[in-house]
């Protein structure tokens, strides 16, 4: 993804709001395995929401199997467009969903790169309870950077990097999440896309004469969905989401597109206690899948993705270095996002 600071600054209204907490957590005391043959914490919590007297039961989002899914699809080397290891992640991660739904589609198709090159595309989507007309969408896009070209040390720049915070975070997170809604049904249905060559876009100081030159998979995707006039309530974006210590704002285009679903996600991690993570602080807007989806689709669709004010680009430290490797990421992030996701669709009605 890409920074687009400027152009997005004045397009956004400020927006003054009260948030109104309105959960109460109720921790349950059975124990049950969810993962590894372990019995550490609650497999499922109990939610209540006062307003509704429901209560909602969550999942216990398991981060170990989370990281295990980020370490397997870094284990592939980079998945850059074309190249085998691309190939394989593909067939991992179909197969992997699969074991979670019969209902998976993979699309494949052909989009053009900044350099003119024709990219295959394969977006891969899985689809929880697809009779339901109600429905959110989850996504994450797979592939890796083929150039590491804001690694500090200039000899690098045409390396690419191993994603494992920049595509693999988000995906092991829905993988965790696809492992849950095997067992335990959410009252919408739920779409799972893994976004393919997000991250092919044109190198720092190259202009190509291609725009958009990000995103191409969910571009792809957005003008021919995998089922005709499809839909959802809204659409949930995870990038760069394993950093230790992350932290999430409101990001501009999330807010300028979505503002009330920021608002929901927002307001249950700081319910579930995540304050530290979920900020409470608007920035720029930048270009990335949900873009696309809010423009072409017009799914109202957020991108829960790390801003880091220290850094030049705003994003995490190792942001298209060769350093965005295995030993950035960090199980208490992956935990917090995903049962933060989890908490929003098993609450959803
Ligand atoms: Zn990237």
């Amino acid at each position: 993804m890409k920074e687009q600071f400027l152009v997005w600054f004045f397009k956004f209204k400020l927006i003054n709001m009260k948030w109104i907490l309105f959960y109460t957590l109720v921790i349950t005391g059975a124990v049950l395995n969810s993962c590894g043959g372990r019995e550490q914490e609650p497999d499922k919590e109990k939610i209540v929401i006062p307003e509704q007297q429901i209560p909602v039961t969550v999942p216990n989002f398991n981060a170990d199997s989370a990281y295990f899914f980020v370490e397997q699809q870094v284990a592939f080397g980079p998945r850059v467009p074309g190249t085998e290891a691309h190939k394989k992640c593909a067939n991992f991660l179909t197969t992997k969903l699969k074991s979670y739904t019969s209902d998976v589609i993979v699309q494949h198709g052909k989009t053009y790169a900044f350099n003119n090159k024709v990219l295959d595309v394969i977006n891969i989507i899985a689809s929880f309870q697809p009779e339901k007309e109600n429905r959110i969408l989850l996504c994450a896009h797979w592939d890796s950077r083929p150039f590491a070209d804001h690694d500090p040390d200039e000899k690098n720049h045409n390396t690419p990097i191993d994603g494992a915070n920049d595509g693999a975070s988000g995906v092991g997170v829905l993988l965790e999440i696809a492992r849950h809604l095997q067992q335990s049904e959410t009252q919408l249905g739920i779409d799972i896309i893994l976004f393919d060559v997000e991250d092919y876009g044109e190198p720092q100081g190259l202009q190509s004469d291609r725009d958009n030159t990000w995103a191409l998979g969910s571009q792809y995707w957005s003008k021919n969905p995998h089922k005709d006039n499809y839909n959802a309530r809204f659409g949930i974006l995870l990038d760069m989401v394993g950093a230790k210590d992350a932290t999430f704002t409101m990001e501009g285009t999330s807010m300028y597109f979505a503002p009330d679903i920021v608002k929901k996600v927002w307001d249950i991690a700081h319910k579930i206690g995540y304050k530290d993570y979920f900020l409470f602080e608007k920035t720029g807007g930048i270009t990335d899948d949900h873009r696309y989806i809010n423009l072409i689709r017009n799914i109202p669709t957020i991108d829960v993705i790390h801003y880091d004010a220290s850094t030049s680009s705003g994003f995490f430290e190792h942001w298209h270095t060769i350093k965005d490797d295995i030993s950035t990421i960090d199980k208490t992030t992956l935990k917090v996002v995903g049962h933060t996701v989890l908490t929003v669709i098993y609450s959803e009605k």
